[in-house]
């Protein structure tokens, strides 16, 4: 249960994989930060600290425990870091090769009963476990961007995830103070399935000559009160995981109508990734 767990193992610094460490570090678990590139865990770390200082000045949370949960977070280069955790929530590129080769390498590593729970936003959650030798301990637990704010957690089982870990995983979700809904395990799941068609035509409807970015987007948050317009919400998002995700749909429900728009394929093409490259629909710089 979630009461047994001490030890949270994070892959992925980026923005979600930062954010999901800085939750664990909060609700008071001895967090292993890994990521494969250096830079990428020293910007993590500076994110961690300036997120958990804005609560801080906001007085959500001391100054005391704030620092506590900073000093629980240790980054470290080297997988085999992570051995003794009790869960490893993965956060790395949304490709299943990827995924699935970390995975596997995981399942030799960490002791046997860790748990891996995988961030993904859209890919078959029991396809990645079929890469372990323990699919039972594999299941999606999917976090909104950022991870420190939104209040929902997607927890998706696989095709042989126990009920006991899908408990576990549960109660750990609601330590962080989160919601959870259940997801069956279906690409895109429950948010990604609605939203990224959405985004999708929102490119579409920038594509074809509707209307300006401005005028989508104004649109689309005073007419639906939606706290931002589709296209800012795919660069803060960033655009490369949009486009990975329409192409799980398009791959995985078989229908032209997920077929990503040329106008994405063509942004991220140029490496205009969004908020987190300065640029993407809209410059940051
Ligand atoms: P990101 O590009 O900001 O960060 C990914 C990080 O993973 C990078 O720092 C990269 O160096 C690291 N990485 C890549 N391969 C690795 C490997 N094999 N081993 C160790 N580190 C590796 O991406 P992100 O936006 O944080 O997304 C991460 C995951 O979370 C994806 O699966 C994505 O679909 C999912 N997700 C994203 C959002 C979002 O809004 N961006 C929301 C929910 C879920």
């Amino acid at each position: 249960m979630a009461t047994d767990l001490k030890v949270i193992g994070v892959i992925g610094g980026g923005q979600m994989g930062s954010g999901i460490a800085q939750l664990a570090a909060v609700a008071g678990f001895d967090v292993w930060h890994h990521d494969s590139d250096p830079g990428a865990l020293t910007r993590a770390t500076q994110s961690i600290s300036s997120s958990i200082n804005r609560f801080i000045s906001k007085g959500q949370i001391s100054q005391g425990a704030g620092r506590d949960a900073i000093n629980r977070v240790r980054c470290t280069l080297k997988l085999d870091d992570l051995r003794d955790s009790d869960v490893i929530i993965e956060a790395i590129v949304e490709s299943e090769d990827v995924k699935k080769k970390l995975f596997s390498e995981l399942d030799k590593i960490v002791k046997v009963s860790t748990i891996l729970a995988s961030n993904t936003s859209s890919i078959s959650i029991t396809r990645i476990a079929s890469a372990t030798r323990r699919p039972s301990q594999v299941i999606g637990m999917h976090f909104m961007n950022p991870p420190p704010i939104m209040k929902l957690v997607e927890i998706v089982r696989g095709a042989d995830t126990s009920d006991e870990v899908f408990a576990t995983i549960k109660a750990l979700a609601e330590k962080f103070g989160k919601t959870v809904v259940f997801s069956h395990d279906y690409p895109g799941f429950i948010v990604n399935r609605i939203l990224m068609p959405m985004i999708n035509e929102a490119f579409h409807t920038l594509y074809t000559g509707v209307a300006t970015k401005e005028d989508i987007d104004t649109a689309m948050k005073l007419g639906t009160n939606q706290p931002m317009g589709p296209l800012a919400l795919a660069d803060l998002i960033g655009l490369d995981v949009c486009l990975n995700i329409m192409k799980v749909l398009h791959q995985g429900l078989g229908d032209s109508k997920y077929n990503p728009c040329p106008l994405l394929v063509q942004y991220v093409d140029a490496g205009r990734l969004g908020k987190k490259r300065g640029i993407g629909v809209y410059s940051y710089k």
